[in-house]
């Protein structure tokens, strides 16, 4: 990818913008950029930059991504978003770039979810996260009509607190995590480095509440020595963001994130964000994706995905199964699906306790705030102001005589998958 129309190549020390920027090394990449770390030299700060492909197509996306971001910078600080500081042309062997210069944030709750060994952050980290998403969603969505459209969990980052100059160790939990790929020194993994590293790993280690100890498996979920670091996350990647009167995709969200009518096609509005919401917070719950459809025989993976959705659901209205320009494609009249037949329905509640090992309480209030997100009428879906008021997210703890169930802990679940019999044409 780096040729004609591809990414630049960046080595450390590059300068950016008639030098006002340094790169320092990267933090990442997309399909349609890299990221770098670099040093502002005009207000001593550092910043991440990113640097866009430079072929015809994302050349438009950037335009596309600052014309969001710019829209959105003035409030972006106090609502959760990631905040646009400056934008400029570099002209590179490979073509011209458009260059994005962001504030610089830390580790994606993907890597999160990895550093909890993917069982999941605790819940009381789990309601801070969701918290700021909503909040950030909530600015979108009524002050400025935006919908995301790809809510998941790389696309929210933490945001960390220390200057990487101070401290490189703690800040960013991601930089030096990430490894230099293409930078000068790339390559040299010194004694230094690895402790540094080894250090990151803990601080994010603590945040995902992950036990640094060797060998520690302790259930997290409970750990109360979490409780003082605060976390806040932003959301960024706004390159696929949209008006709500102003759409430019059908098939919009990724995959396990998308919405039932977005693969109908039966149109869609902020709903679709809160929809991908509520997968996500499931996922940093339990460190399992919630929906993982698969292609099988005789039936495609659309049709696999609305199946796990009644599965947990139950079954679909029939007005909104026959309600989509696709829905003839999986739906019969009656509103039953045409290749996948007798589905076990398996309630989240349930499915929290049985598979995931969650208190009755736990479970109880956590599928109370997310039960509401996944109603398949998108107009019944609360909006993100509507969620910030739920009495989950206001810190409810768990009455103390609701213990833990230790019936319910010993019963194992059965994957969700293999529950149902698939109907070849
Ligand atoms: P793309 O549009 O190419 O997918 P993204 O905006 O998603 O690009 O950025 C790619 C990656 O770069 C992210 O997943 C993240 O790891 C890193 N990144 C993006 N923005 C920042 C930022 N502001 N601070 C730190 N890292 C970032
Ligand atoms: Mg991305």
């Amino acid at each position: 990818s780096y040729r004609k129309g591809g990414y630049h190549a960046v080595r450390v020390g590059d300068q950016f913008a008639g030098g006002r920027y340094i790169a320092q090394r990267k933090l990442g990449w997309g399909q349609f950029s890299t990221v770098w770390l670099a040093y502002d030299t005009t207000t001593s700060a550092y910043v991440a930059l990113k640097i866009q492909k430079s072929a015809a197509q994302f050349v438009q996306a950037a335009l596309h991504e600052i014309d969001v971001l710019s829209c959105l910078a003035d409030g972006a600080d106090k609502n959760c978003v990631v905040k646009l500081i400056d934008h400029f042309k570099h002209i590179g062997p490979n073509g011209q770039h458009l260059c994005m210069v962001l504030e610089f944030l830390g580790d994606s709750l993907l890597r999160l979810v990895k550093y909890s060994r993917y069982k999941g952050v605790p819940l009381n980290k789990v309601r801070e996260i969701c918290k700021c998403i909503l909040i950030g969603l909530d600015y979108l969505h009524r002050e400025h009509s935006i919908i995301h459209t790809d809510l998941k969990p790389e696309n929210v980052l933490l945001v960390s607190t220390i200057d990487p100059a101070k401290d490189p160790i703690k800040s960013g939990l991601s930089p030096i995590l990430e490894r230099p790929e293409g930078s000068v020194n790339g390559g040299v993994t010194s004694l230094i480095e690895k402790k540094l590293k080894r250090r990151a790993r803990r601080a994010v280690a603590k945040i995902s509440g992950r036990s640094s100890s060797i060998g520690g498996t302790e259930s997290l979920k409970t750990d109360r020595n979490l409780d003082g670091i605060d976390v806040r996350c932003k959301v960024v990647d706004f390159g696929n963001a949209c008006w709500a009167d102003k759409q430019f995709a059908e098939e919009i969200q990724t995959r396990q994130y998308r919405a039932p009518e977005v693969i109908l096609q039966a149109g869609y509005s902020f709903s679709v964000d809160m929809w991908s919401f509520a997968c996500m917070a499931f996922e940093l719950a339990t460190g399992d994706m919630l929906f993982t459809p698969k292609v099988g025989q005789g039936f495609s993976e659309d049709e696999d995905h609305l199946a796990l959705m009644m599965e947990l659901l139950g079954k679909m209205p029939r007005k909104i199964a026959i309600g989509g320009a696709k829905s003839k494609d999986f739906f019969d009249r009656h509103g039953d699906l045409k290749r996948i037949r007798r589905l076990k329905f398996w309630p989240l509640n349930k499915l929290l306790v049985e598979r995931y090992k969650f208190s009755e309480s736990d479970a109880h209030e956590f599928s109370e705030f997310l039960q509401p997100l996944f109603e398949f009428a998108p107009e019944k879906r609360p909006s993100a102001q509507q969620c910030l008021q739920h009495p989950w997210l206001k810190g409810m703890e768990s009455t103390p005589n609701e213990m833990k169930n230790e019936s319910s802990v010993e019963k194992v679940g059965v994957g969700m998958s293999n529950l149902k019999i698939k109907v070849g044409k």
